[in-house]
């Protein structure tokens, strides 16, 4: 879900969702899987349940603890049936009208929604639209799905949807509430994740496996790419609308997105990361006396990092857990404080030591150039920086929050300059055919990609119409939009 599609400033969001139908705790059940996938947005928290008739929410900005933990927001979303949304987004858009699951009231009936993922038509739909007269309450790129379902003519509401996302280019996991259904798709090339899940009898739709432990469910099987699952009184249905295309799952939720604990697409996402690690080590390798990882989402690579170089792990650095993530500082400014406000040295541990630090990615450079600095602060000898992903040199469109290429560190800089800039004896990054051996893929193939790894490749397999109508697109990605269109 992507706020403020007008906005040229590029706002980037990530999302977690939730559903649950045929349980008389559903909205608590959603709180639940609300907390479980805090993750992946704490800008903003919703739950739209529904009872009797009659369709009850809640949306508040910030976390889910403070907003959701009292008996009476919850007694006031009663039903046997809720979807949630936990929103993530850096600047602009922070309003109570952008807070998801969005409700419309519509000829079939209601229907509330909730998003993960970036529509990149979505500008484009919407200005079709308003200059044919529709009122848009929200600056949501998701909101452009409503609107498609309220103006579809088919005659049910599944049908209305699929209608709808047949219109929309992008990347989606969705959830959708209806009187008498549950809804959950995928976009056909399952950029984003969807689980399916069971807690005692009734059906859970969650981004991740990490939802359903929270609460005792089971697992019962990831939602397909471009399928599209109705939840109703009679059970589970599965549909698959959308012509199929070659399926291309964010390489980046393993790398860092996803929580360690959850099973995506198969794989666990910890033993992914130390794979990673462990790749990293074999492909850059370097005389040293301790892996550290940046915390927390590099400690897996670096436990693989340390396992694969035999080179004793320390927890170097710890983090200050009560910190928001990096990102979510809204200036550049105060960006850099959070960095020194989350991390801090375990002196004893880098005192005359030549260090190994491991991180998942860079992206501006923030985090790698404060941490080395203060990793040198504590007296290291020598400082290597490993980063357990290939170079981040594009923006993501689908939905992870990268800034403008501008702003992206590698995107301009070369390895060496960048090794200047965060001030490391040493920088090495992972390379592509590290990342898809540590994926337990054959090597990529640049035809048919096994993942959406466009932050490193620039290869973007979906459509994008609105950065191509904003001009910021050059001749390359019109190729590969042709290729794909
Ligand atoms: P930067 O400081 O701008 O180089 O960002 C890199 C740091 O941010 C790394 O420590 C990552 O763990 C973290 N990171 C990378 N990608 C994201 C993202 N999409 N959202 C939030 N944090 C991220």
């Amino acid at each position: 879900m992507q706020t403020n599609p007008f906005d040229d400033d590029k706002l980037h969001e990530e999302c977690g969702i939730f559903g649950i139908f045929g349980t008389s705790d559903a909205a608590a059940n959603t709180v639940l899987g609300l907390h479980a996938l805090q993750h992946r947005g704490q800008e903003a928290a919703g739950i739209v349940a529904y009872n009797e008739g009659r369709f009850n929410s809640h949306r508040a900005l910030g976390h889910v603890a403070p907003n959701f933990s009292s008996e009476k927001v919850i007694r006031e979303l009663p039903g046997d049936s809720a979807i949630g949304h936990v929103r993530y987004s850096t600047s602009g858009g922070t309003l109570l009208r952008n807070v998801q699951p969005i409700y419309a009231d519509l000829e079939l009936g209601g229907i509330a929604l909730a998003h993960n993922g970036n529509l990149t038509n979505a500008r484009h739909i919407r200005d079709e639209l308003v200059a044919k007269g529709s009122i848009f309450q929200s600056t949501m790129d998701t909101e452009v799905i409503t609107h498609l379902v309220a103006l579809s003519r088919k005659t049910t509401v599944v049908d209305r949807v699929v209608d709808a996302l047949k219109q929309v280019e992008g990347a989606y996991a969705l959830v959708a509430l209806t009187p008498k259904k549950l809804i959950g798709v995928r976009d056909p090339w399952g950029v984003r994740p969807l689980v399916l899940g069971n807690l005692k009898g009734a059906p859970i739709l969650a981004s991740e496996t990490c939802a359903l432990d929270i609460m005792g469910a089971d697992f019962v099987r990831d939602v397909e790419p471009g399928e599209l699952i109705v939840i109703d009184a009679e059970g589970i249905h599965s549909h698959h609308p959308f012509p199929p295309v070659q399926r291309r799952f964010c390489i980046f939720e393993y790398i860092y997105f996803a929580r360690p604990d959850s099973q995506v697409e198969g794989l666990s996402v910890y033993e992914s990361r130390k794979r990673i690690g462990a790749e990293l080590a074999r492909l850059n390798p370097v005389d040293a006396d301790v892996v550290i990882p940046v915390p927390d989402s590099g400690v897996p690579a670096a436990i693989g990092y340390a396992a694969e170089s035999k080179i004793p792990f320390e927890l170097g650095i710890i983090r200050n857990h009560y910190v928001g993530r990096t990102f979510i500082e809204p200036t550049d400014q105060i960006r850099h404080l959070g960095v020194k406000l989350k991390h801090n040295a375990n002196r004893a541990y880098i005192e005359g030591k030549r260090v190994i630090l491991v991180d998942d990615s860079i992206v501006r450079g923030t985090t790698s150039t404060k941490i080395v600095e203060m990793v040198r602060d504590a007296g290291a000898k020598e400082v290597h920086m490993r980063i357990a992903s290939p170079p981040t040199t594009h923006s993501c469109f689908y939905g992870v929050d990268t800034p403008e290429r501008g702003k992206l560190l590698a995107a301009t800089h070369t390895i060496e300059e960048m090794t200047k800039f965060i001030k490391a004896d040493s920088l090495a990054f992972l390379d592509m055919a590290g990342l898809y051996r540590a994926m337990g893929k054959p090597a990529r193939d640049p035809l048919k990609p096994a993942f959406c790894d466009a932050c490193f490749s620039g290869d973007y397999p979906i459509g994008l119409t609105d950065e191509v109508n904003r001009g910021t697109r050059g001749p390359r990605q019109l190729t590969l939009l042709a290729e794909t269109a």
